[in-house]
């Protein structure tokens, strides 16, 4: 009788600290994480860092992305074919009327197929991947993409998710974050969370929907023909059979079912 009710004690115990650590969570992922609507999605999103804090810890996320894909590319051409497709996507479609600042890198790793966004505007292509596109369309395509990652907040929004389910220790973490003091140690934590997290590609599947879509939209409005966004597809989807997957395909979204959602978004977007 005395043991039964000392195990139920302590399982009450256990389930009112259970509580208090949920309710601890809760309460700091409301308090640290701000509830903004994106005037170019049109949706109300919960995130985890204001634009400001996106662009600062993107650019000084950037050296360690470079490092990682074997720094910048020496070929002129090809950086300069990247800037001119990135800004006039930038200048023609909704995505410039953001307030990020976006700049586009072309990386020297020829053995990587694959292209990444840091928060705030910053946008890779490795040689690898740039290889495999024919045309600017195609280039176009996977920039644009990009871009939407940008535009839709997926890394603040994933953060803000991840407060959630980590609790208050990893919540305080970005709760700390000072743009005026970025080499703290905090943002130094960040940071090399922030590049692994990129490298062992996160977004989840509707990230990568959500993210085609938008490429989609920007691609319309930049004046390049959509269609090379499912050229695009079929590309990665080659690459990555029995390679580590780029960061488009991380998900492994059905490929069929994802081109049928392009072509709605080409047909939507193109009235
Ligand atoms: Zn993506």
């Amino acid at each position: 009788m005395a043991e039964n009710s000392s195990g139920r004690s302590t399982l009450t115990r256990r389930l009112g600290i259970a509580v208090v650590v949920l309710l601890v969570a809760v309460v700091s992922y409301y308090l640290t994480t701000r509830e903004e609507h994106n005037p170019i999605t049109g949706e109300d999103q919960r995130v985890a860092l204001s634009v400001e804090q996106e662009i600062a810890l993107g650019l000084q996320a950037r050296p360690e992305m470079m490092q990682e894909y074997g720094g910048l590319d020496p070929s002129q051409e090809g950086q300069q074919r990247i800037d001119r497709i990135g800004e006039r996507i930038v200048a023609q479609s909704a995505a410039g009327q953001s307030p990020y600042k976006f700049e586009f890198h072309l990386l020297d790793d020829a053995e990587t197929v694959n292209a990444f966004a840091l928060p705030g505007g910053q946008i890779f292509m490795t040689e690898g991947l740039y290889k495999l596109l024919d045309t600017d369309e195609e280039i176009a395509g996977v920039l644009a993409h990009e871009v939407g990652h940008v535009i839709a907040r997926h890394s603040s929004e994933q953060m803000a998710r991840a407060k959630l389910t980590e609790g208050l220790a990893k919540a305080g973490q970005i709760a700390v974050y000072d743009p005026e003091n970025p080499q703290s140690s905090e943002m130094k934590a960040k940071m090399a969370q922030l590049v692994s997290a990129m490298v062992s590609m996160k977004y989840g599947r509707d990230d990568e929907l959500e993210s085609d879509d938008l490429g989609v939209r920007f691609m319309v409005e930049s004046n390049y023909d959509p269609h090379a966004m499912i050229e695009v597809m079929k590309v990665l989807d080659q690459a990555s059979q029995g390679n580590r997957p780029p960061e488009f395909m991380s998900t492994h979204p059905d490929p069929d079912n994802r081109i049928e959602k392009i072509k709605a978004a080409i047909a939507k977007y193109s009235r």
